[in-house]
Formats: structure tokens, sequence, C-alpha cells
């Protein structure tokens, strides 16, 4: 009985189309576009398909040329499987058959990037907004934020002054994007100097910057799982700031 081409199928499969010793690949492209791909790989048998061969008159129930009976080797290894059959025992090809198709199936599991609230940080239903404060704060919010969003009312404010504060946000958003790059005394002191502007024109047109930030875990890909901070900045209408100030003493005071 012949291997079947199923056996065959499945077997380049699990193993990667690579040896299952020293990992080169068995599949080797032509170096000019006239030369077809090389097969420099062998299926090997664990216990050999005729009893006089290698490991052949180990015990043996079944179908001798089945997958699992089978090694993918480069022709190297092929050989010094079947050469050295006392190192080379049946149990330990099994466990190096095992151990390769494991190893292929790990490196090519992708998992699918997934950004989600760390679940081992505070709930960011309970996480609250503080008025940014000083140029300093706002700078630090800029280099830290890995995502962001900006919310704000339109309430009793004219286009005019609307298309001043996005022109406002969208300068911030721009800084999250090259802060990593801001990397000279000189740079920080602009950027500083320019959240100062920024928190002053926001406050010219009615507006006071509160933010927060909440822990985000990324997972999947190819890396290991990480966290970042995604930052939300609130721009609130002066108006209205009473009136939160109102909410935060009435929330930190246990007996209200
Ligand atoms: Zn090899």
């Amino acid at each position: 009985m012949a291997i079947t081409e199923k056996s065959i199928k499945v077997l380049w499969g699990l193993s990667g189309g690579r040896c299952a010793i020293c990992r080169t690949p068995l599949v080797l492209p032509g170096e000019v576009p006239a030369d077809d791909h090389a097969v420099v790989g062998d299926m090997a048998h664990i216990v050999a398909h005729s009893v006089g061969g290698p490991r052949g008159g180990v015990p043996f129930a079944g179908d001798r040329d089945h997958h699992s009976n089978l090694l993918l080797l480069c022709r190297v290894h092929h050989k010094v499987v079947d050469d050295h059959v006392n190192g080379w025992t049946v149990d330990r090809l099994h466990q190096q058959k095992a151990a390769h198709e494991a190893w292929v199936a790990e490196t090519l599991e992708f998992e699918a990037v997934r950004v989600r609230p760390d679940p081992e940080s505070p709930d960011p239903s309970e996480t609250k907004f503080f008025m940014i404060g000083s140029d300093q704060e706002l700078w630090d919010l800029v280099c830290a934020a890995w995502s962001h969003r900006f919310e704000y009312s339109e309430r009793d404010r004219t286009d005019e002054q609307m298309d001043q504060l996005m022109g406002l946000l969208d300068e911030l958003a721009d800084w999250m994007d090259i802060a990593e790059s801001v990397d000279t005394m000189r740079g920080q002191r602009d950027a500083r100097k320019r959240m100062e502007m920024i928190l002053t024109e926001s406050a010219d047109l009615g507006f006071i910057l509160y933010s927060r930030r909440i822990r985000m875990l990324m997972t999947g890909g190819r890396g290991l799982p990480s966290k970042h901070w995604h930052v939300e900045i609130r721009a609130v209408r002066c108006e209205d700031f009473a009136k939160i100030v109102m909410e935060h003493m009435t929330q930190s005071d246990p007996a209200g």
C-alpha cells in the first residue's frame, strides 16, 4: 500500500513544509523563472514500511503508510534517522513529530487584534473627568495618548467659535501623533508653549478642557499583550462649569 494523497497533504500541511528536526524549508523556489520549485523533503517512516527496514521490527498494527507513522524530514535527516536507529527510536521520533507539528501550529496562529478596556484597571464608567490645570498636564496627556476621543457641546456657540475649537482639537490630535518624536528640550518647551496657547484660546472661546485616561489592553497579532492609554478630552462650556463643580461636590460628599 502506498502513501495516500490525503496522508501526503496532512503530513506536509501539519509540518509546515519544513524538516521536523532542523526546520529547514523543504520546497525551494528556482533561482530563475524557468526553474520550478525543488522538493527536497522526504516523508520518512517512523516504523519502516517493511519489517526489514529501519525500526521495522517494532510491533505495529495498522497502516504503516498512514501520516501518523510519517515524519517530514530533509534528505540529510532522513538518512540520519534511518542510519542511527538506536538513537532515533520510535518513541523519540513520535516526540519529535509532535513537537514540530505543535511548533508549526503555534507559529502560524494569528489571533485577531482586539483592543478593550483593561479588566485589571478601574472600570471606565467609574473613571471621572478632571480639569486640565496646566500646560504640563496637557502635554503629559498628549504624550501618553495612544488613542483619543474628543467631546464638546455646540450649544450657544457660533459656527465661527466651533470652527476655532475644532482647530484647537485638531492641533491636539496632531501633537498626539508626533509627541514621541519631540525629544529635545527645546522641542518640549515649544510644545508646552503651544499647550498653554491651546488652553488659553479654549478659555477665550468659553470652554474649559477636562480629561480622563482609560487603560486599554491590546491582545492578538504577533506581539505580546500590551497596555495603552486612551485619552478622552471634553471641552466643557464655562456655563456648565458650576454645574459640574456641584456634581463633584455631591459625589465626594458621603452624606450627600
Ligand atoms: Zn533536517
